[in-house]
């Protein structure tokens, strides 16, 4: 059968790496998740003392981009693929608060952007791979066979991640997850380059009141509909 390249993007903490995960275990297909390039950079940036409390040494972390090197490995038990910076796991240091701090300054960034894009282009070449993000069905695979936008109210998403963070043991509030999310949706949204909106081909999904299992099978219905649509 005819593989397809689906991206998925939308604001921080929508859920976009849950259905995409689900989306790539069912088709057979590889899944990436660009966001956790761009937290590795930032983790990275922020090990080499280029960022500190209130500042971003921009150019030097721009000097350094050629020692950065990121890659994906499948990890069988967890049943997708964790992120190494540099030859090493960093999968539990990348989703720190602490990092999504900093994350969204480091993204705005062109040449960071410029090295990743590039790196996520070539992960498409054969196709049979679900992607996501911010720029995927704008920037990363204008031509995509199948883009979704995800959308969630703030408060909505605020409250997932805000369970998914006491879950790994970390100590925050609500209110700073909150504010985390509510200033990288503006950053993200407001910057220069590749800012995140919506490709005017892009299916918009709000799963505010959405259960997995209805939001799955929502998108399943559209990507057979695509897969037959190639047949
Ligand atoms: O997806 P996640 O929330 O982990 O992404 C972290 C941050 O990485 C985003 O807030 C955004 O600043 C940046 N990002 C991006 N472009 C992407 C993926 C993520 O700018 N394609």
């Amino acid at each position: 059968m005819q593989k397809i390249i689906i991206a998925i993007d939308g604001f921080s903490s929508t859920g976009k790496s849950t259905i995409a995960k689900q989306l790539a275990q069912h088709l057979g297909y590889v899944y990436v998740d660009t966001g956790a390039m761009y937290r590795a950079v930032t983790l990275y940036a922020m090990q080499n003392g280029y960022i500190s409390q209130n500042e971003f040494n921009i150019s030097d972390l721009i000097s350094q981009l050629n020692n950065i090197e990121l890659s994906f490995k499948f990890n069988t038990s967890l049943g997708f693929s964790e992120m190494y910076l540099n030859g090493k796991n960093v999968e539990k240091e990348i989703r720190t608060l602490e990092v999504s701090q900093f994350v969204s300054q480091v993204s705005a960034v062109s040449e960071v952007r410029r090295k990743l894009v590039e790196q996520q282009q070539l992960m498409g070449i054969n196709k049979g791979i679900v992607m996501d993000g911010r720029d995927i069905g704008t920037v990363v695979f204008p031509n995509a066979d199948l883009k979704f936008f995800i959308n969630a109210s703030a408060k909505t998403r605020a409250k997932r991640r805000f369970k998914e963070l006491l879950d790994r043991g970390d100590n925050i509030t609500y209110n700073d997850v909150l504010q985390n999310i509510k200033s990288r949706d503006y950053i993200d949204s407001t910057r220069k380059d590749s800012p995140l909106i919506k490709a005017t081909d892009a299916i918009e999904i709000d799963n505010s009141e959405l259960s997995l299992e209805e939001q799955f099978a929502k998108i399943m219905q559209l990507v057979k509909k695509v897969l037959k649509s190639q047949e």
